[in-house]
């Protein structure tokens, strides 16, 4: 067995392309292999991608969600919560203090509200591209029409999670949505030629490794630029409630044997992991992860963004929280991108300059 896990992280190095049994042997895989995932994971990233880590700005502009997941504390089931949206002004202000930081891509997420029509989206994107910025949106499922808008007014990424790729568990947890909506929308946002970001939760009740393995083989085939792998963190508002947190450790080798499948994608340490261990992120940094995004949304917003409890970074200003985030990736031995980002994927190194 001990050999055949070795085998199998070689073949991972060589191919970049692993059976579904073969995941579940490495997710499975106890100590000693587990470091043998994580060095080949960070020599992979250290091939393809090198030291730079990407730092994105992220701003939660509205926590308003016409949807029930039922993990999430945006739910809109969840009357406990103080909703709130940024104006436009206060959008485009917090882009360019994300700038004058340092930052050269933000994220723009929010729950799906509509108050937010397409032009209103497409304006802001054009504002904000003018600053030289790169923009990702990560509003939630839209209509093609509404994302082709989007991407002429110069949006460059997308980030839509697929949650969990078992579509019976995603039905239980989406009781308003299919997995194949949000399966549609993806495959909406790689027409349109979007840089495509996905990824999933770990450790959501009644998942299992053979559902966490598909997972894995659903963001290979779809060929993602960008995924966001984090632990489930019950959220005690929501009928989760009282469901245990999903595992930090199996997140890392989530994160580690995806570095194998896919050499070339963007892999944020996620703030859900930082939540549950301040050490995690680092951690991530060195199996396989590029990609962290600090939170630039203003400090009056901030707390009221609460798709789980006790958020990573909460009370810190933008300016500390990037400079904590720059002392770690410093004390890593890593250095901090300058540039925009993009996918090194050759289509999109010609697309979009
Ligand atoms: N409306 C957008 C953004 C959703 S919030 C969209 O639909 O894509 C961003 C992400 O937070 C979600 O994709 C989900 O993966 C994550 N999330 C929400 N609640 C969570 C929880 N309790 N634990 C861990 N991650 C959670």
């Amino acid at each position: 067995m001990k050999q055949n896990i070795q085998k199998v992280i070689d073949k991972a190095v060589r191919k970049h392309e692993l059976t579904r049994e073969e995941i579940i042997v490495l997710l499975s895989c106890e100590f000693f292999h587990k470091n043998s995932l994580f060095v080949a994971a960070n020599r992979v990233r250290e091939k393809y991608l090198g030291d730079a880590v990407h730092l994105r700005g992220l701003i939660e502009f509205s926590n308003y969600c016409r949807r029930n997941c039922s993990y999430c504390g945006l739910q809109c089931a969840n009357k406990k919560l103080k909703r709130y949206r940024m104006s436009m002004k206060e959008i485009y202000q917090a882009a360019l203090g994300a700038y004058a930081l340092g930052y050269r891509t933000i994220v723009l997420q929010s729950g799906e509200d509509f108050y937010y029509d397409a032009d209103k989206i497409a304006d802001l994107v054009r504002r904000i591209k003018k600053l030289g910025l790169a923009v990702t949106l990560s509003c939630g499922v839209r209509s093609f029409e509404e994302y082709r808008l989007w991407r002429e007014a110069g949006a460059d990424r997308y980030l839509l999670k697929h949650e969990t790729a078992d579509p019976a568990l995603y039905q239980t947890l989406h009781p308003d949505s299919s997995f194949s909506e949000r399966l549609e929308a993806l495959i909406h946002l790689r027409r349109l030629g979007y840089q495509v970001g996905s990824g999933c939760i770990v450790g959501l009740p009644g998942q299992t490794l053979e559902s966490l393995a598909d997972d894995l083989l659903f963001l290979k085939a779809l060929d993602v630029e960008m995924a966001g792998i984090g632990p489930f963190i019950p959220h005690p508002d929501t009928p989760l409630m009282s469901f245990p947190q999903g595992s930090a450790e199996m997140v890392l080798k989530m994160v580690a044997v995806l570095r194998l499948l896919l050499p070339l994608a963007h892999l944020p340490a996620t703030t859900a992991l930082a939540t549950v261990g301040n050490d995690f992120r680092a951690q991530a940094l060195r199996c396989g992860a590029n990609v962290i995004m600090p939170n630039v949304t203003p400090r009056k917003y901030r707390q009221l963004y609460a798709i789980y409890p006790h958020k990573a970074g909460v009370k810190d200003t933008p300016v500390k929280s990037r400079q904590q985030i720059v002392e770690m990736i410093t004390a890593l031995g890593r250095k901090i991108a300058t540039d925009q980002g993009h996918s090194p994927k050759e289509k999109f190194c010609q697309a979009v300059s």
